[in-house]
């Protein structure tokens, strides 16, 4: 995780492996053993090279040991679930709730495909529509507080009513689906894979970005349902196809190509969680332009006889 600076579904409060990281053991391509960052909350001492690390996806060395924040386990925690007759509402309702700075916890959109597959997989009952999943943190108060704005942010944009689950095992069985998704989605085409790609773009583009890249899935006829960790304004598409059917390929390029482009264009990155490995590198020039070519200069001087994961994130 530290190596792709990866996150999960607590990032919208909690951050991602970026925030969460303070210190590195870093193993470099000379066999030279550092030591970045440390347990100070913060620190002024020369260039940041645990940022430099996390996400460099295994390119300028090998992580070996790695120092984390901590968290307080909060006194209150509570889930809802609740679904929206539109997508744009459960998409608004993420934008307003973030930009009047309610700390939840986490707050993620499953589309209307993926809602299909989690009821059949898990064996649920949730309406076929466009759905958030919440999860509140604090004091009892706090949660009760947040809860109740939310609730009035959802009602606002055509949500329906929350769906409540406080108990620790009604929780976990409603994440562990939300976890699932993946798998629940390949159980929708029997024998498919998944090809699974992200984008993440400023919140106020969110509704903007999906809406646009999920109306060229509809019209494609490809199955690639939507899950998107969305107060971070990150969202992941799912394509289930045969990677043997060149034109079903041809499709789901083009439908991420376009996504991506579409994110840049308004703002964003063309990834944000799953890194860019082999696949999205000429994506990574379009969006940091001459900056790519300090990236390059930076794997050079670390790793002259290009011996960490060559061939990735940067053509050296
Ligand atoms: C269906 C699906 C869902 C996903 N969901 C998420 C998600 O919710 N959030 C998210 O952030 N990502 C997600 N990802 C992307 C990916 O799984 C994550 O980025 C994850 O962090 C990869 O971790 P891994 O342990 O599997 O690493 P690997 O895939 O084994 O490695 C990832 C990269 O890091 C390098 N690496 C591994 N270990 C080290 C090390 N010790 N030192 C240096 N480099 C190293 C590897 O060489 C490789 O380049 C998803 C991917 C898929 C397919």
């Amino acid at each position: 995780m530290t190596a792709t600076r990866a996150s999960g579904t607590n990032a919208v409060r909690y951050g991602t492996m970026r925030e969460n990281v303070l210190g590195l053991t870093v193993v470099l391509a000379d066999g030279r053993i550092i030591r970045t960052g440390g347990r100070a909350r913060k620190s002024a001492a020369g260039y940041d090279l645990t940022r430099l690390m996390i996400g460099s996806e295994g390119t300028l060395g090998v992580i070996t040991e790695i120092q984390l924040r901590l968290y307080g386990i909060p006194e209150a925690v509570s889930a809802a679930v609740c679904s929206f007759e539109t997508l744009d509402g459960a998409v608004n309702t993420v934008i307003t709730t973030i930009q009047m700075g309610i700390p939840v916890a986490r707050i993620e959109l499953l589309d209307e495909v993926q809602m299909d597959a989690i009821n059949k997989y898990a064996e649920f009952d949730y309406p076929v529509l466009p759905t958030l999943f919440f999860e509140f943190h604090g004091s009892e108060r706090g949660v009760q507080e947040q809860a109740e704005t939310v609730g009035e942010i959802t009602a606002e944009y055509g949500g329906g009513a929350f769906r409540w689950a406080t108990l620790q095992e009604e929780r976990s069985k409603l994440w562990q689906a939300r976890h699932d998704a993946y798998y629940a989605a390949l159980a929708l085409r029997p024998g498919a894979k998944g090809w699974a790609t992200d984008v993440c773009v400023p919140i106020s583009r969110l509704a903007e970005c999906i809406s646009e890249t999920k109306q060229e899935i509809e019209v494609s006829g490809l199955l690639a349902p939507i899950v998107g960790h969305v107060g971070d304004g990150n969202f992941h598409v799912c394509f289930i196809l045969d990677p043997d059917d060149k034109a079903e390929m041809a499709r789901s390029q083009e439908i991420n190509d376009r996504m991506v482009l579409r994110a840049l264009a308004m703002g964003g990155t063309c990834t944000g969680e799953h890194g860019i490995g082999y696949g999205k590198m000429d994506f990574l020039t379009a969006e940091h332009g001459e900056a790519v070519s300090v990236m390059r200069q930076v794997k050079q001087a670390l790793d002259p006889d290009n011996i960490m994961n060559p061939g990735k994130v940067l053509r050296v």
